[in-house]
């Protein structure tokens, strides 16, 4: 038999606190491969899962694995997924306090998948009667609806999550699912209306357009044939050899019967409507466009529930208000595009809202209960040149995770803290650096990032994005994470270019292109347009466009003030739930199974903060066990704790470890745990049992 020394040469050590040389990053990655190359794609830091995407199926997510976690302590078995899914469901239903769960890293790292397996386990070996199958059934339906209308594919990953997401799943008394709710944000609108080379648009359009039925196509006024559509063409890769968007399209109709949907009819008149849409052609002269062709507009009519002349004519123009009188001044044929790519982009944003709100009812249960979210995001992205990135929603997205990374610094800290307190250990103060300077620069009133973009989006006049950066210089030009081209000293930084800004984030510089971010931030549909999306007649477009949008005079929030309203919300969520940690890894950037790419790893477990993670954790003691777990694994080493110990179970594991030769500083004893400093005393004390 191999002992197990050997074994963790082979293999490597399962969680990283028990790495020797916790302090090198080489030594971490080696780690990670010798784990990697035996399909061990999982490790812990302490609570902490690490995950590296096999890129292949692998045999550990059937129901004997299931099983085998279930009621399971943590470290009795193999590092696994579902090892954190039953331990929040444990914790919630033995503490009675609400869990998340959050899953981050970058594109393609495995984040969507993760939350899947999770759902399974959860729908698997969660008790039910008939009507929380129904339940189940609609949570885990949920998924493929969203996947449809959420995710497209990039050069990074077929199936990528455009869009943030926190799932709850509420339990009750029982253990059993009862409910769920959904919070989505910041999906990636501009996808609708653009697609870079070797990308697609959301994958819903091709599933209709492959998939559905013949009749289901002349009544949309469809062709089966994406090159048809604008909308479609731009990425030049209307087929992707891992999907298959007709078998798909039939996945998707089912899980909306079964969440409960009656209104597909008119969803399935918005997908076609954005694709009319985007075949809008203009003509006419250079200042007054026309548009060439009645075709899409009868479609649109009939499909939108809408008046064709008054669409004509919004697409068209403009409605401003002069002296009190309203006035219809022409488009030239650049604003007129941009009104009906704001249009779609506003008509498809919208409908997914409604849409998760949809699925929401269809999932409430009302009573309050306690529950496991799970919060899937994006990990940070450093904006690369080959890479069509939208900017502005970069700028969101790794401004989310630095809340993100602030709030897992404080909980990590907390709950270490909490722990030694509870075991009447003292605690030893880490060191470690706080991003709330960074959280601020982006966030503070007045003088924030922020605030300021939405200061030169409400200023009329020369606003710019230019005169934005300029602001930008001037308010937080000093600031110690921010960085222009401009040097104090009034020289040029020759390696920046005058349009954009740097920002230092936590985990590492990102450049932001200033280029765009006025007009993503205002999001403005002209108010013709809107108006006439408020007389639609589809079921759906009624509840999405408010007549009270027209009356209200106020502005409507600008893109970036309301995801740091829906940000501060999702933080208060996740405040007040006991956190636990799945960081995603992507081993290459080729989606191949069985390659390691160092440099590119090296590089995400940089910005996911795991060697900071692995700091924290093992700054006071490397592994802590609760005595009964530790006596009853290690009894046999000593003569007098074998075979049945019969006082009490610290007094057994005091002498147990006195047996062994462990030094005072090595150990200490809390109240119901032991703690050790070092990984060398426990495998010494390991390698004692294999002999
Ligand atoms: P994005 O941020 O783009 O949404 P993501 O982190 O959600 O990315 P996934 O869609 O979960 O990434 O994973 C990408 C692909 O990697 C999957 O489609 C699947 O092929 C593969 N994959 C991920 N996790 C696993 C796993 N545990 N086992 C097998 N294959 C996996
Ligand atoms: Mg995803």
């Amino acid at each position: 038999m191999e002992s197990a020394l050997t074994a963790r040469d082979r293999v490597g050590v399962q969680d990283f606190v028990l790495l020797e040389n916790y302090t090198s990053e080489a030594a971490f990655i080696e780690n990670l491969r010798k784990r990697f190359k035996e399909n061990l794609i999982y490790t812990y830091i302490g609570s902490v899962l690490v995950s590296v995407n096999p890129y292949r199926e692998l045999e550990i997510y059937t129901k004997n694995h299931m099983e085998r976690y279930r009621g399971v302590n943590f470290y009795e078995v193999s590092p696994h997924i579902y090892a954190v899914a039953d331990n929040s469901y444990r914790s919630m239903r033995t503490e009675r306090k609400d869990q998340c769960i959050l899953i981050s890293g970058e594109s393609g790292a495995g984040k969507t998948e993760a939350s899947k397996k999770i759902l399974q386990y959860y729908a698997v070996t969660c008790p039910a009667s008939e009507q929380v199958q129904t339940v189940k059934d609609r949570l885990l339906q949920s998924n493929p609806v969203l996947e449809a209308f959420g995710n497209a594919k990039t050069l990074r990953n077929d199936n990528s999550s455009r869009f943030g997401k926190y799932m709850d799943i509420q339990f009750d008394f029982k253990g059993a699912p009862v409910g769920g709710h959904i919070i989505n944000y910041l999906l990636e609108k501009s996808r609708v209306v653009h697609q870079n080379h070797g990308e697609r648009n959301f994958h819903i359009f091709y599933q209709l357009i492959e998939g559905g039925e013949e009749d289901l196509l002349r009544r949309l006024g469809l062709e089966r044939n994406p090159q048809q559509y604008q909308y479609l063409v731009k990425g030049n890769c209307p087929k992707v050899s891992s999907i298959n968007d007709r078998s798909d399209w039939k996945v998707v109709r089912k899980a909306l019967t079964v969440i409960g949907f009656n209104e597909d009819e008119e969803l399935l008149n918005i997908i076609a409507s954005v694709l009319h849409l985007g075949n809008v052609q203009y003509g006419g002269e250079e200042g007054n466009a026309s548009i060439t062709s009645d075709t899409q507009i009868k479609y649109l009519a009939r499909l939108l529930g809408v008046n064709g002349a008054v669409l004509t004519e919004a697409l068209t123009h403009k409605k401003i208000i002069a002296k009190g009188e309203e006035l219809m001044s022409p488009l030239n044929l650049e604003q007129a595009s941009s009104a009906r790519d704001a249009l779609s982009k506003a008509v498809y944003g919208r409908t997914f809202t409604w849409l998760v709100n949809k699925i929401n009812q269809m999932l409430y249960i009302g009573a309050s209960v306690t529950a496991v979210g799970l919060h899937v995001y994006i990990g940070i992205g450093t904006l690369s040149e080959e890479f069509y990135h939208p900017v502005f929603e970069q700028f969101c997205i790794n401004y989310c995770n630095e809340k993100l990374q602030q709030l897992f610094i404080e909980l990590t800290l907390k709950s270490e803290q909490e722990e030694y307190e509870s075991e009447g250990i003292t605690w030893e103060p880490v060191q470690y650096f706080n991003n709330k300077i960074i959280c601020d620069l982006v966030e503070e009133k007045f003088k924030g990032i922020i605030s300021i973009l939405d200061e030169e989006c409400l200023r009329p006049g020369d606003a710019s994005d230019f005169t934005f950066l300029e602001k930008l210089e001037d308010t937080v030009g000093g600031h110690p994470h921010f960085v222009t081209h401009k040097l104090a000293d009034g020289k040029t930084r020759k390696v920046m270019g005058r349009d954009e800004f740097r920002l230092l984030h936590y985990a590492g510089e990102v450049n932001y292109n200033v280029n765009g971010f006025l007009d993503k931030n205002n999001d403005l549909l002209f108010r013709n347009l809107k108006e006439v999306m408020c007389m639609s007649e589809n079921k759906i477009l009624t509840q999405c466009f408010d007549r009270e949008e027209l009356s209200d005079k106020k502005r409507p929030e600008t893109a970036a003030t309301q995801f740091k309203a829906s940000l501060a919300k999702l933080m208060e969520i996740l405040m007040s739930k006991e956190p636990s940690y799945i960081r995603c890894i992507k081993p290459n950037d080729s989606k191949q199974s069985g390659r390691f790419d160092e440099v590119l790893i090296r590089h995400q477990v940089k910005y996911l903060g795991l060697m900071e993670n692995l700091r924290v954790r093992r700054a006071g003691f490397a592994y802590r066990r609760r005595y009964e777990v530790f006596l009853q694994r290690y009894k046999s080493l000593c003569p007098d704790t074998w075979p049945n110990w019969q006082g009490k179970l610290a007094d057994g594991v005091a002498i147990l470890v006195k047996h062994l030769g462990y030094k005072p500083e090595e150990y200490k004893l809390g109240r119901s745990k032991i703690f050790i400093r070092f990984p060398k005393t426990l495998f010494a004390t390991e390698d004692a049992l294999e002999t």
